[in-house]
């Protein structure tokens, strides 16, 4: 890259299909970063690890009842979490979100709390659809646990019976916002 009498950077403007030789490969974008900041970044490394965690979210796959199929069509191509950053794990051992997805029932109560034990910190839960938020259609119901934040923290609610994958996905950026967010506000 050139730089002028000012140290400022000319910009290189290449023109669509023309610069390119065969057999030569890709070569790297510019950087952002060394443009705007030259080799120097200031960052509190909670924020700087919030980013990488926010980015790179493994939800643990399980789901409870009907929602649970819109959480599937969530994962699959048609919404594609994947650009998000976000695949779906079948181990509590390695998922670092819980999408509680389904009616909470009593009898489910003790291994939901074992698979979030299980989960190493950091960890988050989002509670999908109005079961796991508060009972839903089953509120006051004799079997029914009226919102899964009766067993766990929960970070995000997202309405819904059930949630479209869309209303699934809003709350996952949520949730990503609220990762970077407390990362800045967590006290040093
Ligand atoms: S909120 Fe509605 S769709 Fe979701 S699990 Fe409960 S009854 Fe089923």
């Amino acid at each position: 890259m050139e730089i002028n009498e000012n140290s400022q950077f000319i910009p290189q403007e290449k023109i669509l299909g023309q610069g390119y030789k065969a057999g030569e490969g890709n070569n790297p974008a510019d950087s952002v970063f060394n443009k705007v900041l030259p080799n120097a970044l200031t960052v509190k490394s909670d924020e700087l690890f919030s980013l990488a965690r926010k980015s790179s979210l493994w939800t643990l796959s399980f789901g409870l009842a009907c929602c649970a199929i819109e959480m599937i069509s969530t994962h699959a191509s048609h919404h594609d979490l994947d650009r998000f950053g976000i695949v779906t794990w079948p181990s509590p051992r390695q998922a670092d979100v819980m999408i509680v997805a389904g009616t909470v029932v009593k009898k489910m109560a003790d291994p939901i709390k074992l698979l979030y034990e299980q989960m190493p910190d950091p960890k988050w839960v989002i509670a999908m659809g109005s079961c796991a938020t508060n009972g839903g259609p089953y509120y006051k119901s004799y079997s029914v646990v009226m919102g899964v934040d009766h067993l766990i923290p929960v970070d995000v609610y997202v309405p819904g019976c059930p949630p479209r994958p869309e209303a699934l996905q809003y709350g996952i950026l949520q949730l990503q916002e609220k990762i970077k967010l407390d990362a800045r506000n967590r006290d040093v």
